[in-house]
């Protein structure tokens, strides 16, 4: 899909078309111009041409669980990348009352790629082993929404996106112009229309991008990759850790509470007798004891380096931090089983013989 043109295809039309084509587009997710039936038959022709819509891709979905897709987008310069769709169903029973229906909602998470592969190289992370191909610009990550919401469609589901991630593959901070526009494109009423409250966006502790989200006036949701609650051990799983110190992270996030009066989520991965003993618990209670804290337990998805702590162990750390009473959860890891979920986004094609 490539619209650079469509200001140009419209300049001599009347104003109400720009609308009217930003409607068929983000909002009744056309995928031919042919279906936009409310723009005149050769201008629907003339945006066919030079406004192609078209998305290169190929799902991926799940044969155990229906609840995670995968999808890899082939790019105009052949750039390969991944995003993910998490369906979650609350299916509500009707308390027992009698000839009440059951009542069906979903709620769909979208998690987009900002980067083509990713130059920060966490050790346990599958996209930064393939290295860093090129930023994404803000078309391509907002391109990653609209093939979702025509994939809802075409599947005949009346539903729409209702939350978007920035955790796929990349660093969104270190593409923090495209970032922010994507996000303010996907904010539009006139386009997605999706409120910033609804999107979140994950750094594994670029400096400069806590700073700079702190000064846009978004309630756009923070989530920081946290991982060990100690230097030492963050160097050795993270790189980025030998630029910036735990102290000079804490810094800029109290900064970014203080300015915005939100949350922050800390992410922390399970990895079994890397961070996950008691005393790995009571040292990230330490940190994590401030107002506007949260920590969010992930079990580790292997990639190849480590193992996973087992349920048994998140649950005894999780019991450690409550007992210290920090705010904490644990993440449901959708997509394991088709390398959908996080830090399995390689965008490498061989990926999909695990299907
Ligand atoms: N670069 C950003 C966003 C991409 S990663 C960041 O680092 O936050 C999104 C989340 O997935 C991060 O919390 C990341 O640490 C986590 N992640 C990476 N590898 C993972 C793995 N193997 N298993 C589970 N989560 C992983």
């Amino acid at each position: 899909m490539d619209i650079t043109n469509l200001h140009h295809v419209l300049a001599d039309e009347p104003k109400f078309r720009y609308a009217q084509a930003n409607k068929a587009l983000f909002q009744d997710f056309i995928s031919d111009w042919a279906e936009a039936s409310n723009l005149p038959k050769p201008l629907r022709e003339k945006l066919a041409e030079e406004c192609p819509l078209g998305i290169k891709a190929e799902v991926l979905e799940t044969a155990r669980s229906h609840k995670s897709w995968k999808a890899l987008i082939t790019l105009a310069d052949g750039e390969v990348i991944e995003t993910v769709l998490i369906r979650q169903n609350n299916d509500k029973k009707a308390d027992g009352i009698k000839g009440q229906e059951e009542q069906k909602s979903a709620r769909n998470t979208v998690c987009v790629s900002s980067q083509a592969g990713c130059p920060l190289n966490c050790s346990f992370c599958a996209t930064g082993m393939n290295g860093f191909r090129r930023n994404l610009s803000a078309e391509e990550i907002v391109e990653q929404v609209v093939f979702w919401s025509r994939y809802l469609k075409q599947e005949g589901k009346n539903e729409k996106i209702d939350n978007i991630v920035f955790m796929g593959m990349g660093e969104p901070f270190l593409n923090y112009e495209q970032f922010i526009k994507a996000v303010k494109f996907i904010n539009n009423p006139e386009t997605l229309n999706i409120g910033a409250r609804r999107l979140s966006v994950s750094t594994a502790g670029v400096l400069e991008g806590i700073k700079r989200l702190a000064g846009e006036k978004l309630q756009i949701n923070l989530a920081i990759s946290l991982h060990a609650a100690n230097d030492e051990l963050r160097r050795d799983l993270m790189p980025i850790a030998k630029k910036h110190s735990l102290y000079e992270l804490f810094k800029a996030v109290d900064n970014y509470i203080a300015k915005t009066g939100r949350r922050v989520m800390f992410e922390y991965l399970m990895i079994k007798g890397v961070n996950d003993r008691d005393e790995d618990a009571r040292e990230l209670a330490r940190l994590m004891k401030k107002p506007l804290y949260l920590a969010n337990l992930i079990p580790y998805n292997p990639t190849g380096r480590f193992q996973a702590s087992d349920r048994g162990r998140i649950a005894e750390f999780k019991k450690i931090l409550e007992g210290e009473r920090v705010p904490v959860t644990v993440r449901l890891s959708f997509g394991a089983d088709i390398s959908a979920a996080c830090g399995q986004l390689a965008g490498k094609k061989k990926n999909q013989a695990a299907a």
